[in-house]
């Protein structure tokens, strides 16, 4: 679980990538393998590897990503209607060691969806 993972370098722009919306504590980006119409990754730029990792003193950086990918599906154009994933574990499907929320949007879910 090294800290320099592939969204360290987006983060710092060894990979030139566009950012959908950014300050000084997250990034957003499109995923580069959409599952959804509307697949937004919302990044802190802070390393945390595992949303187990995060401690207390990440408690306002969590709300704060909470908080922005709300209002990032909602000029996505998700409407209402969307869900927010945190993958956390290589078995939970986690693939990259940085701490990510997803907003997949525009596509229907069944009623448990899971
Ligand atoms: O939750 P998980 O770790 O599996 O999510 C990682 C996500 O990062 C994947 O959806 C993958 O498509 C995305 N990704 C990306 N750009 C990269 C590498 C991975 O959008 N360069």
């Amino acid at each position: 679980m090294s800290e320099d993972t592939i969204f360290s370098k987006i983060i710092r722009g060894d990979i030139p990538t566009a950012f959908v919306y950014e300050d000084e504590h997250c990034v957003c980006i499109n995923d580069i393998n959409p599952q959804a119409p509307v697949h937004l990754l919302v990044i802190p730029r802070k390393p945390i590897p595992r949303l187990v990792d995060a401690s207390v003193e990440d408690q306002a950086l969590l709300g704060h990503l909470m908080v922005k990918a709300g209002e990032i599906a909602r000029k996505a154009g998700c409407g209402e209607a969307f869900r927010l994933v945190v993958n956390n574990g290589e078995q939970a499907g986690q693939t990259v060691f940085h701490l990510h929320l997803h907003i997949l949007g525009n596509k229907h879910y069944s009623e448990s969806g899971l």
